[in-house]
């Protein structure tokens, strides 16, 4: 074992310190793109043992990257080279009693996000943040990424609801900030500049959340439209229509239905009619006296009156609404069991989601004549999980997905949008930030790392590498 391996194992014990040889578990990317065999995976129980681990790892000049459920999609939370320490947060999972009167709880990095709805049940208080992977991404991870999720168009993305953190910088020292009140203009936002900084700032042990009142009733729906001009019309009215009860307005694609019916065991289509693409939308209030369903039967059939609408069910129980939800977030495992695809991760102002559409389509045709296009996400912020699937009889792209990478990204760009909307940049989209966006921002980013990190030991290959000149 190396000195700094000793080291770090003696302070961490066995619980704490995984060696090399038993290292593989924490090694790859969820997507299996990134990873390198790291020195050893530190697992540390307390905020002053991250603290012991940086300041060590800090003297010995070698990296460390924080890893949360190992969920990110941009092959952030993996080594870019051999020799670095994985650090997992995952034993740091305490999870404290919510503050009813203020809205608030505070949490350790490690809980799982599933953990915390789950520990939030009857409290009458929700976190307001939802996404596929929520039975394994932590809350250290979701802060890292900045993640947005299902109801991000409603409640925010994850720099919205963190009030207060505790963070570990690169040389082991603890910055206390876990301050509990919305409103704290005492200078630069430092808690905002944690989010989505993909651990490259420092390491986020602790944070105070904000939560909102639990519904006490919601209507959800799912609906057929023939096509995505169709869908965006719709939406548009139905956030006129049902303002702040609209809790969740997501989209997918036919053939995204079919592949996740294909090879999801266990889920159902609930109609006759298919279309071009499909909403699920959810209603929801704390107050039980909101007319739910009289709102949504009124947009709907406004939309069917006006042809937007196909067809359309409103679940009659929670497990039917679970079954529509299931519907959408399988859509990525769905196109993961197809085998070889290409994930794009974009936003574009929600009133272009048609123009991106047709424009993409034809870039992607252009580029990869019978390419299968499935895109799913957000529809109400402009988010879409922009996901190819090679032609039918071909095993991959080969070297042309760097060419779609690139039409995707910078059409979406053009168009007053993000090539990396709710992901972050990672590994994977480290040469897309290069070649889309202003050297001014680089370099603003490249000074901010370099003065939080000058010894270049906190994830130097994400975001924007330590050693870019
Ligand atoms: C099926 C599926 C669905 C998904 N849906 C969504 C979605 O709807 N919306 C969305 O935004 N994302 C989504 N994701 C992506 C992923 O779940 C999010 O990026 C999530 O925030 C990652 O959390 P994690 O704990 O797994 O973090 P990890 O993958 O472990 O880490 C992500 C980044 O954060 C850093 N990090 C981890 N812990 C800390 C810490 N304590 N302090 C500082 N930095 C840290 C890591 O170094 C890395 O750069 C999805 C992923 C999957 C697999």
């Amino acid at each position: 074992m190396t000195e700094l391996g000793e080291r770090l194992s003696g302070i961490l014990g066995p619980k704490g310190w995984i060696p090399a040889a038993e290292a593989a578990p924490w090694t790859r990317d969820w997507l299996d793109r990134f990873g390198a065999p790291p020195l050893g995976v530190a697992r540390p129980a307390t905020t002053a043992e991250v603290s012991a681990v940086m300041g060590a790892a800090h003297a010995a000049g070698v990296p460390v990257v924080p890893q949360g459920g190992n969920t990110g999609l941009c092959g952030g939370a993996v080594l870019g080279a051999p020799g670095g320490v994985i650090l997992s947060l995952a034993r740091m999972a305490a999870c404290g009693e919510p503050d009813i009167a203020s809205g608030s709880i505070e949490v350790e990095a490690g809980l799982v996000l599933q953990v915390l709805h789950e520990a939030l049940e009857g409290a009458g208080l929700m976190f307001p943040m939802h996404l596929g992977a929520e039975g394994s991404a932590q809350i250290g991870g979701l802060i890292g990424t900045n993640a947005g999720g299902s109801h991000a168009f409603r409640f925010g993305m994850m720099q919205d609801l963190v009030l207060g953190l505790e963070v570990v910088l690169a040389d082991g020292t603890v910055w206390d900030g876990l301050r509990a009140v919305q409103k704290d203009n005492a200078g630069y936002q430092l808690r905002r500049l944690f989010c989505g900084s993909e651990g490259t700032l420092g390491i986020v042990t602790r944070a105070v959340l904000k939560l909102y009142p639990a519904p006490r009733q919601r209507a959800t729906a799912l609906l057929v439209l023939p096509d995505a001009a169709a869908t965006v019309a719709f939406g548009t009215r139905l956030r006129a229509e049902a303002g702040e009860v609209l809790t969740g307005l997501e989209f997918f694609c036919d053939l995204g239905l079919d592949l996740a019916l294909r090879h999801v065991p266990a889920l159902t289509y609930p109609l006759q009619t298919r279309g071009g693409f499909y909403l699920l939308v959810e209603v929801a209030s704390a107050s039980d006296r909101m007319p739910l369903e009289e709102i949504l039967t009124g947009v709907l059939e406004w939309g069917m009156e006006e042809g937007l609408v196909l067809d359309g069910t409103i679940a009659a129980s929670d497990a039917q609404r679970s079954a529509f939800w299931r519907l959408r977030e399988e859509q990525p495992e769905g196109q993961r069991l197809e085998g070889a695809q290409l994930k794009h991760d974009v936003a574009v102002p929600p009133g272009r989601i048609a123009e991106f559409m047709e424009a993409a389509g034809a870039l992607c045709e252009g580029l990869v004549p019978g390419v299968r296009i499935n895109p799913f996400g957000h529809l109400a912020d402009g988010n879409i999980h922009y996901n190819l699937s090679p032609p039918h009889g071909e095993a991959g792209f080969g070297d042309r997905a760097r060419d779609l990478g690139l039409a995707v990204a910078k059409l979406a760009t053009e168009m007053g949008g993000s090539f990396a909307a709710e992901h972050g940049l990672g590994q994977a989209k480290v040469g897309l930030a290069d070649a889309l966006r202003s050297p001014v921002e680089r370099r603003l980013m490249l000074t901010l790392r370099r003065a939080f990190d000058p010894g270049a030991t906190l994830n130097p290959w994400a975001v924007v590498p330590a050693d870019a000149a």
